[in-house]
């Protein structure tokens, strides 16, 4: 054995605790294969730390996700909390570990795996084995940009927000984002409105600047405007793509649902340091929370993004993939992918899913040794 990595796991809200476990026991086989181990510790965040502690962050969770090497959540929220002040809810625990962690670099990938393909909205040749990602700024932009506020001028109520980033806040994105393209198809595709939004002519520039550094990186920039045309139109253009905190919030979710359901989509916060907050992209699901019916695959592929992004155990992130893939092919479903036509599929809960994937994986592994 050598060099322990330290998680910090947060199961948190609604389908938080059922999605997690499978991820977890995932994380631990795929990197014994390694012959690492990892050292857990859970922690509390979102509802189930208000009820327990009176804050949706408790100190000792903020400090477990600093000293640790990554963190690894489930989801926050539900009805029980919808009626507390907006700075009291379980939501301000996920914005807290954000800003605590200086997660500046918001990744979400887009991926089809093919034998999803009918469950997107476009026609499967176009989807068929999607790989886009999407690096969206997370600290800055419009969303944080001060002076903001609505307030009464010439007497009527006037809103406004001021959209503003600085040249380092540009250039440590576009860094993350030259990097992973590096480590992808060597491109990248810079979203701006640099033809009407000042701003975003600067962003241009320094990523233009930045891109200096990256010469085996093929760089285009494209508007926003048609950025959203051409993912529905031909989204396998798209590789890496870059951009701010606003136009990659709208931007991330078309490209997301290209791929068919909530229960399948991964994302990762990623810090100057390499410390990143792990979690799949939904919600607590109230709705199907405490049944086994939550598809525990966002999750488990939102460790195989801890593997490849913070703990640089690439192989680990591959063979997670695999095993999803080989059990998709398989025809094995949980009910949110499982298409109308049932012919040759077989549906499962939230806890056979992640037996499945964790068999898959270690009989790949077996097979391969
Ligand atoms: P949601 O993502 O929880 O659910 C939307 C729909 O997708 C529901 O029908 C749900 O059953 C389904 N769904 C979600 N995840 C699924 C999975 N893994 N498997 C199968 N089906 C799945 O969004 P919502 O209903 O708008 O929000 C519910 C609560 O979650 C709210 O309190 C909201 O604030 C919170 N929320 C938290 C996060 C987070 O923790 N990052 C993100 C979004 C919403």
């Amino acid at each position: 054995m050598s060099d322990n990595k330290q998680i910090l796991i947060l199961p948190g809200d609604g389908i938080g605790p059922e999605v997690v476990p499978a991820a977890v026991a995932l994380m631990h086989a795929a990197a014994l294969l390694e012959d690492i181990r990892i050292d857990t510790v859970e922690g509390l965040v979102g509802g189930i730390a208000i009820d327990q502690t009176g804050s949706p962050l408790p100190a000792e969770t903020l400090a477990a996700a600093k000293a640790a090497d990554a963190v690894l959540l489930g989801a926050v929220g539900g009805t029980k909390w919808e009626d507390r002040p907006m700075n009291a809810r379980p939501e301000k625990g996920l914005l807290g570990l954000r800003s605590g962690l200086e997660l500046f670099a918001n990744l979400r990938p887009a991926l089809l795996f093919g034998p999803l393909a009918k469950a997107s909205s476009l026609k499967s040749e176009l989807v068929a084995d999607l790989d886009i990602l999407i690096v969206r700024e997370l600290t800055g932009g419009i969303y944080f940009g001060e002076p903001r506020g609505v307030e009464i001028r010439d007497n009527e109520r006037v809103g406004f927000n001021t959209y503003i980033y600085s040249e380092h806040e540009i250039e440590r994105i576009a860094r993350v984002a030259f990097e992973l393209a590096q480590k992808r198809s060597g491109q990248l595709c810079s979203v701006d409105k640099a033809n009407v939004l000042e701003v975003t002519q600067l962003w241009r520039d320094v990523v233009n600047e930045t891109a200096v550094d990256y010469p085996d990186v093929e760089l285009r920039h494209m508007y926003v405007d048609n950025a959203a045309m051409q993912l529905v139109r031909a989204p396998k253009q798209f590789d890496v793509v870059v951009t701010g905190n606003m136009f990659g919030d709208i931007l991330s979710d078309v490209a997301a649902m290209l791929t068919g359901s909530l229960g399948m989509l991964p994302s990762a916060s990623l810090a100057a340091s390499g410390k990143g907050l792990y979690e799949p992209v939904h919600g607590s699901a109230p709705d199907i929370a405490g049944q086994d019916k939550a598809n525990p695959l966002a999750t488990i592929l939102s460790v195989a993004m801890m593997f490849r992004y913070s703990l640089n155990m690439p192989l680990a992130a591959d063979r997670i993939e695999a095993a999803v893939n080989t059990v998709l092919a398989a025809g094995i479903r949980t009910a949110d992918i499982m298409p109308q036509d049932r012919a040759g599929q077989t549906l499962v809960g939230t806890i056979e899913m992640g037996e499945r994937v964790l068999a898959c994986l270690k009989q790949a592994a077996g097979e391969s040794r």
